[in-house]
């Protein structure tokens, strides 16, 4: 063709002449690749077109990092075949990935914090005149790069100094300098805020219309929508299909990540009215909650839906002694409970399972084991001694009550998907044996298996007598799972919801004007 690329200089064009927009670009088929005792990637494949963002999306453990691994030359298949542009190529190593213009930009992030934005683009292939670093050339080039990305950046500042959004368009960048055809993005847009992530979706146009093919990683359902062309669905190592976004819908998608039919994805059994069992009045912390009142029933799954600020955890730290109370009275089985700190509220019958089960909750670093029984471990404590066999009993009980997949008690906590963490998480505050359990974003970042499963543990909880507090953004979730919803904005109930719930009722009190 070749493709004048906006970003680029003009060696970057040696790649294109043989493919155009809606060429097929890449196409892996047949791939297999074992691990010991997993069969990773069962007959694989996965097609890419020039121009086109498409989403690889599958539960974890799908195949899907071990799919772009082979494609990077990270992973050697024991069979299948790799065409790019039409021509079969063989990718041995992270050097013919390059050779054949595949990029990776991995979760983790690849550069070097110490060095400049233009050493890091030029990383390993640093630009030389006589033999000589050249210098001035490189920083001119990244320069060059940086301006035509429209970032308003310098190649001398360090890297480390950039916030992580912009990071990563350094590797995108770098990515480019390279004469990338092929860009994987796995989970690019995990720690990035919705301006940021605004301003990668705008490169990544900017890519596509080059006719480069993007690989996108994610979980998020509604980035897949505004960003990608096409999906292709794996679920355990295999190809399930491929769908054009604009005519695919999200319970479609679902059913071939999970296989199975969406109608069991949410489980809920009636509520039978019953007794109050928590009431909160007037709840403040002198800051962000403004005379919060509302009340739990035994069994009752109470929904809290707001914005992004709108005071929820807040008010479930306050009411928890995680943060000070200034004024109001909280009653637990009709009598008036003090909660100074989440001691006095645990021992009194509150659970909390935090938002940020990374940064609030977890003991990366120590096992299964420790982090279900940590909160209850002063009572299997005797002089010096623990009762062992007390808490392996406390801990079997509720990880299997939880579902936790794990080979063993004694794995890392770290090393579990995100989806097994939260039920440890959950688990320890289960052993607690709480009359209130208050969930804070419970299915937030983990996939839509170990989201499902969730449900049904909190359905089958509420079921047994415990009263749930369940803080989610996912409005879909709320309206499915909750008996009544409390919807706040900026500190305050602004409305409760007791059945018939809609989107649009909810919306309508999370931004309403509040005095
Ligand atoms: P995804 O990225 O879709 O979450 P992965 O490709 O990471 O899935 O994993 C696919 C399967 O291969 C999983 O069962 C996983 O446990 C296994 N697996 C991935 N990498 C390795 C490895 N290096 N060693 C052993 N097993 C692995
Ligand atoms: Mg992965």
């Amino acid at each position: 063709m070749p493709l004048s690329c906006q970003f680029g200089y003009c060696w970057i064009v040696v790649f294109w002449e043989y493919i155009t927009v809606n060429d097929v670009l890449l196409r892996m088929s047949n791939i297999i690749k074992r691990f010991p005792g997993v069969l990773a990637l069962d007959s694989a494949q996965l097609e890419v077109k020039a121009g086109e963002v498409h989403a690889l999306l599958g539960e974890n453990g799908a195949g899907k990092s071990t799919l772009i691994k082979v494609l990077g030359g990270i992973y050697r298949p024991e069979s299948g075949e790799i065409e790019i542009a039409g021509k079969k190529v063989v990718i041995g190593n992270i050097h013919d990935a390059r050779l054949n213009g595949v990029s990776i930009i991995h979760q983790e992030l690849m550069t070097i914090p110490e060095m400049t934005i233009a050493d890091n683009i030029f990383l390993g292939r640093l630009t030389t005149k006589k033999g000589f670093l050249d210098d001035k050339a490189m920083v001119k080039k990244a320069q060059q790069l940086l301006d035509e990305a429209g970032l308003e950046l310098d190649a001398n500042d360090k890297l480390g100094s950039l916030s992580i959004a912009n990071q990563q368009m350094i590797e995108i960048l770098r990515a480019i300098s390279f004469g990338a055809r092929i860009i994987v993005m796995d989970e690019p847009t995990s720690s990035l805020t919705d301006k940021e992530v605004e301003v990668l979706f705008q490169a990544i146009r900017k890519l596509k219309a080059t006719g480069i093919g993007i690989i996108y990683i994610s979980h998020r359902m509604s980035e897949l929508y505004e960003i990608s062309d096409r999906i292709t669905v794996m679920r355990d190592g295999k190809y399930i299909g491929t769908v054009d976004t604009a005519t695919s819908d999200r319970s479609q998608l679902i059913s071939m990540m999970v296989g199975r039919e969406l109608s069991s994805f949410y489980t809920k059994t009636p509520y039978v009215p019953d007794r109050k069992i928590l009431e909160v009045e007037h709840l403040s912390d002198g800051k962000t909650v403004r005379d919060v009142s509302f009340d739990v029933c035994k069994g009752e799954i109470l929904g809290f839906a707001g914005l992004i600020g709108a005071g929820r955890s807040e008010t479930m730290k306050c009411l928890f002694g995680l943060s000070k109370r200034k004024s109001g009275k909280v009653l637990l089985d009709g009598k008036e409970i003090t909660t100074k700190n989440p001691k006095s509220a645990m021992q009194q019958g509150i659970g909390l399972v935090p938002e940020n089960r990374k940064a609030e909750g977890m003991y990366p670093q120590r096992d299964i084991s420790f982090n279900t029984s940590i909160e209850m471990l002063p009572y299997f404590i005797k002089g010096i001694h623990v009762n062992k066999k007390k808490e392996l009993e406390i801990v079997e009980k509720y990880t299997t009550k939880m579902r936790v997949k794990t080979p063993s008690l004694s794995q890392l906590i770290s090393k579990l998907s995100g989806g097994n963490q939260q039920k440890v998480i959950i688990s320890r505050w289960l052993a607690t044996n709480p009359k209130v359990l208050i969930l804070d974003e419970p299915t937030r970042g983990i996939d839509v298996g170990a989201k499902s499963e969730i449900y049904a543990i909190i359905n089958e909880l509420a079921k047994e007598g415990m009263s749930i507090v369940f803080i989610s953004s996912e409005l879909p979730e709320l309206i499915n799972m909750c008996d009544r919803i409390v919807v706040m904005n900026q500190g305050k109930v602004a409305g409760v919801l007791d059945g018939n719930f809609t989107q649009e009722a909810i919306m309508r009190l999370a931004t309403k004007d509040i005095k």
